[in-house]
């Protein structure tokens, strides 16, 4: 089965708008993301257009802020204090990575938790590891849709997560553990990989390394999830998975471009909506 996270993202993003729609009907005010932007990187400047077009696919109100590279930390300091005091900004997301000369911690624990969409805040990362309500990473939130849309129960399931990241790989790790998994989580240091990998039922992939993982790693009744974004020895977006090789021999696989990477953006738009919510009332 291939996992496509394009049409589930979709379905995600309509459900969305016809809240939006019905939010602007009662003359409510509209939920508005805020990103800011530092620097001229240009696969940040890619992702913050595309999640300014989310917003304006699902009627939401954003605004991109757009900083010097050689901005100073006071200077980005002050701006989040004024977007946390911004009654009118439901979300603020802060496009990482930040110039070198910025400590992103200092800055992502500045921003007001219940505005905190990308869910990065220790509040929030709290909240997640004590199985409390809270705003939730979106891509890790968004893996637990993909399972959840192809009926995956993860109850008594082996599921192994490699890379332990603060984004990705120790909250999909923690959501897995809630949804009743039996979970392990993999880096570089751990050894005969391969077998690890091999017994799971479920295979969660985010090491950020081209085609890494080829059919030797994962059972014929696995569910691979490809969480890397990377360029391959001809350019080409490919995950961390080589998926030509794998995607006949398991169970269900996520397609890079196509998988993972879409519910990112519908997740960012659902926590930006929740934010309001929390704020405004239903
Ligand atoms: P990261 O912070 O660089 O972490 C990579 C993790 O992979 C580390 O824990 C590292 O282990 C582990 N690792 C590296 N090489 C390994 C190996 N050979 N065997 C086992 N583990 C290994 O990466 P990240 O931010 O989590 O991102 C991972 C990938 O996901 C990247 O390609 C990124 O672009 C992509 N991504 C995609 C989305 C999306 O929306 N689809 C969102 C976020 C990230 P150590 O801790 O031991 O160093």
């Amino acid at each position: 089965m291939i996992i496509d996270g394009k049409v589930i993202s979709s379905k995600r993003k309509d459900d969305l708008k016809i809240k939006i729609e019905d939010i602007k009907l009662k003359g409510k005010r509209i939920p508005k993301l805020t990103v800011v932007l530092v620097g001229e990187n240009p696969a940040s400047q890619t992702y913050v257009r595309n999640k300014a077009k989310g917003c304006e696919y699902v009627g939401m109100l954003s605004d991109v802020i757009k900083l010097d590279e050689m901005t100073s930390q006071d200077e980005l300091v002050s701006l989040i204090h004024e977007l946390n005091r911004d009654e009118s900004v439901d979300g603020i997301l802060v496009q990482l990575p930040l110039p070198k000369h910025i400590d992103e911690d200092v800055i992502l624990d500045l921003i007001d938790p219940s505005k905190d969409v990308d869910g990065f805040h220790p509040q929030n990362v709290a909240k997640l590891m004590l199985g409390q309500s809270g705003l939730v990473p979106c891509t890790p939130k968004g893996m637990m849709v993909l399972l959840d849309e192809i009926g995956y129960d993860l109850t008594g399931k082996e599921v192994v997560v490699v890379g332990r990241s603060n984004i990705v790989g120790k909250p999909v790790a923690m959501l897995c553990l809630h949804k009743n998994a039996t979970v392990t989580i993999a880096h570089s240091r751990t050894k005969d990989l391969k077998e690890v990998c091999k017994r799971a039922d479920v295979v969660i992939c985010a090491i950020g390394k081209a085609k890494f993982f080829n059919h030797e790693y994962f059972n014929e009744n696995a569910v691979v999830l490809d969480v890397g974004i990377n360029r391959d020895e001809n350019n080409k977006l490919c995950g961390d998975v080589d998926y030509d090789d794998v995607k006949d021999k398991v169970y269900a696989i996520t397609p890079v471009p196509g998988g993972v990477g879409p519910m990112t953006i519908a997740m960012l738009l659902e926590n930006t909506l929740e934010a309001y919510t929390n704020r405004e009332g239903e």
